[in-house]
């Protein structure tokens, strides 16, 4: 049975659905970005607001930028918008629900003008965002806006038929303000430190070099809550495809699988209303911050830690690795020794039972999340994960030999793309060239890796830092054999 709005009442019993009216749903949301995490989380807690209450105001509008999302674009329309999520508990147990909180979706590369109207409709109240790290155009020199962008430099000169978010974003509110609408909200879901602070940042950057009048507007009437998100959704296999045909005969071209865990707390700074989403358990808080340091460093750099040394020592998967007892050794005390001490106090969270948590989250074999999934695009990951736990551990005198050798190993990576034993691995990042010939000449300057300043700013001037890396390179370079290395920082 094909997924799709007409089936939806044969769907057999086990399976989870709208019993809302979804003809009734208007999008007051617009999501830049649908991908396998908007579905597992914004989507899905949207989804279980509008089955417990009356939240016909908040239906969600996808948007895709790139001609990539395609293949999105068309399976969610051939299935009316449905999609299944299937939850994945560690006892090998699953839940599956169909979501119907997106009823429409666009496609910017094919009809910009109607993803700009859609942003500018009075209907819309916020227009969310997973764009991914690199979807914000940083320049990784100085943190700003990078202008030498030849979409930002198009974008500018063709508002109505942009490349980049912000030029849509630019175009959508410019729209709004002409009819005497009200802004919306611009809320980013994606794992930045300060991901509000950041799209707002970027977006009055490019609005300035349209028409800085604009931007003031959009300064003073936008906000740009922060958020931490988290709930880990891994690419969906043709396993969980498969899964659904042979346990229900159901056909979903792309469903979502993901974890049980689910948290999503968010700064209560909305411009035109927000959807009652602390009913189904979203936190609101005045400040974020220590949530979104608490996560970013010890669970996505602990992925990081897994991914990259996993990567080398020749696992596969993050359960795989959990499966280690040396990598699970490695990982608490890096949890321990090197990140618990640069954190803020977070109200409301053991810190303790967080990091239990996570270690059964990475452990959850039915989740299989592929390491090559976590490595991509390393170079936007770490310099927020994990190279500022190295920094704040130098400055206080601190040990940050766990985390020093994740950067060696990530040296390793770059240079030879390949696993200890010689097993090519495939490396995704913007920045592959520039970090494979800054990892390849590591022969003549055993620091040439660490001097790429985009990634480490100064990090290569700090002697204490350099004695304890050159070590690691020199060590593993003759012996590829991660885990020796491992083993023996345990035992400092
Ligand atoms: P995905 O690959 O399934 O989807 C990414 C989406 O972003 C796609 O629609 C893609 O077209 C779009 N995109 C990428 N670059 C873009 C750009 N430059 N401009 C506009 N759109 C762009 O990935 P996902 O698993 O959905 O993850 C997306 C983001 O969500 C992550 O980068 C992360 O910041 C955040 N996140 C993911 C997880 C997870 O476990 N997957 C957990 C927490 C947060």
């Amino acid at each position: 049975m094909k997924l799709n709005q007409e089936n939806l009442s044969q769907l057999p019993r086990d399976i989870m659905r709208p019993t809302y009216d979804r003809r009734q749903l208007t999008a007051g949301i617009v999501h830049v970005g649908v991908g396998g995490f908007h579905r597992s989380h914004e989507a899905f807690y949207t989804d279980e607001l509008l089955q417990s209450s009356d939240a016909s105001r908040w239906g969600i509008c996808g948007v895709g930028l790139r001609a990539a999302d395609r293949r999105m674009a068309s399976i969610l329309k051939e299935q009316d918008y449905l999609y299944s999520v299937i939850v994945k508990h560690p006892d090998g147990h699953r839940e599956t629900r169909v979501i119907g909180s997106i009823v429409d979706y666009l496609m910017g590369c094919d009809d910009p003008a109607a993803v700009i109207d859609r942003m500018a409709d009075a209907k819309t109240k916020i227009v969310s965002l997973t764009i991914t790290e690199g979807g914000y155009n940083v320049d990784p020199d100085t943190g700003d806006f990078d202008r030498s962008n030849p979409d930002a430099l198009h974008d500018v000169e063709n508002p109505s038929n942009p490349k980049l978010v912000f030029g849509y974003l630019t175009a959508a509110l410019k729209k709004r303000r002409q009819a005497g609408l009200p802004a919306f909200t611009v809320q980013s879901c994606d794992n930045i430190l300060h991901n509000g602070d950041l799209t707002k940042q970027m977006l009055l950057s490019f609005a300035r070099m349209q028409d800085s009048e604009l931007a003031d507007w959009i300064e003073s009437e936008v906000c740009f809550p922060n958020a931490m998100v988290d709930r880990i959704t891994p690419v969906t296999t043709d396993a969980d495809i498969e899964y659904l045909q042979s346990e229900f005969k159901l056909v979903d071209n792309w469903p979502v699988a993901c974890e049980p865990f689910r948290q999503w707390v968010v700064e209560d700074r909305f411009s035109n209303g927000r959807p009652k989403w602390q009913d189904v358990g979203v936190q609101f808080v005045a400040d974020v911050t220590p949530y979104e340091k608490m996560k970013l460093r010890l669970l996505n750099a602990g992925h990081s830690v897994l991914g990259i040394l996993g990567a080398i020592h020749g696992y596969q998967t993050i359960d795989e690795c959990m499966r280690d007892d040396l990598f699970v050794t490695y990982l608490r005390q890096f949890f321990d020794h090197e990140v618990t001490p640069v954190l803020d106090p977070v109200p409301g969270i053991d810190l303790n039972e967080y990091k239990r948590t996570l270690v059964e989250r990475f452990g959850n074999p039915s989740i299989g999340d592929q390491l090559s999934r976590i490595c991509l695009e390393s170079s936007s990951k770490l310099p927020v994960f994990l190279i500022p736990t190295i920094r704040e551990n130098l400055s206080r005198g601190a040990g940050l030999e766990h985390a020093a050798l994740v950067i060696a190993a990530w040296c390793y990576y770059s240079d030879k793309h390949a696993d200890r034993h010689g097993n090519a691995l495939e490396v995704t990042d913007g920045l592959k060239n520039d970090l494979q010939k800054a990892a390849k000449a590591t022969s003549e300057d055993v620091l040439s890796f660490v001097k790429f300043k985009p990634v480490f700013g100064e990090l290569a001037t700090d002697e204490r830092f350099t004695a304890i890396y050159a070590k690691m390179i020199d060590r593993l370079y003759r012996n590829p054999d991660v885990s020796e290395q491992m083993r023996e920082i345990i035992d400092l």
